[in-house]
């Protein structure tokens, strides 16, 4: 089997062997590269499956490293995992609306690392379900051609713009979006809903859903998720 190929993207020596060291032995091939230049370059080259990327690099930083990725049609489906700083909240919610799937906060242990890039790759491959195809799981069924929510057969009622924000973090789970993130993909459905009035939204959705609510998961700072 062809080992899948990981360009890690990385200045500090230490950090760049740990990655290298832990993901050939889970039989990766990585590829190590130190500047935002080398990385772009590499990226349209080698065509990697997944991209490891610090966002602290000296030259071309991490960020414009994402945005030049996620803008070229041929780097564009390549999945990117930031490392930042637990500091650096304001960066994740940059990188993520710039188009980063995932972020990993400094330090980590190889093992959190390895599992959010399977995770990762997980994702990506798995199908999101079409908007009028309904969502199940565990006991909460969203029905997007009904409009309808329920929680162990008991119907939910929510008020439309409830129902936008909850199915279209349900129709992806695992993946952490920011506020802003949420807002563009609802307001385009007429729904009444602002950067602020998000964490409302989903108080009273995780309220609505009672055992189910924890379906839904902060993550502090940067956004939120509906879980694996
Ligand atoms: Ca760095």
């Amino acid at each position: 089997m062809a080992r899948e190929r990981i360009l890690v993207v990385e200045d500090e020596e230490d950090i760049q062997e740990l990655i290298r060291y832990n993901l050939s032995k889970e039989g990766f091939q990585v590829d190590l590269v130190s500047s935002g230049e080398e990385a772009l370059t590499m990226a349209s080259a080698s065509m990697p499956k997944l991209i490891v990327l610090d966002l602290m690099l000296p030259g071309v930083g991490g960020l414009e490293v994402c945005k030049l990725l996620k803008n070229n049609p041929k780097t564009m489906h390549v999945p990117v995992i930031m490392l930042t700083a637990k500091s650096e909240e304001s960066d994740i919610v940059i990188g993520l609306e710039l188009g980063a799937d995932d972020y990993i906060t400094k330090p980590f242990s190889p093992k959190v690392l390895i599992a959010r890039i399977r995770a990762c790759l997980r994702r990506k491959m798995a199908e999101v379900p079409p908007e009028n195809v309904a969502v199940r799981t565990g006991n909460l069924i969203i029905d997007p051609t009904k409009h309808s929510v329920s929680v162990k057969g008991k119907a939910v009622d929510l008020t439309a713009t409830e129902f936008g924000v909850l199915h279209f973090l349900a129709r992806k789970p695992g993946w952490v979006f920011t506020r802003q993130q949420i807002v563009d993909a609802v307001k385009g459905e007429d729904y009444a809903v602002t950067d602020r009035s998000v964490d409302v939204q989903l108080v009273g959705v995780r309220r609505k859903l009672g055992p189910c609510g924890d379906y839904i998961e902060t993550i502090r700072g940067v956004g939120y998720r509906f879980r694996e």
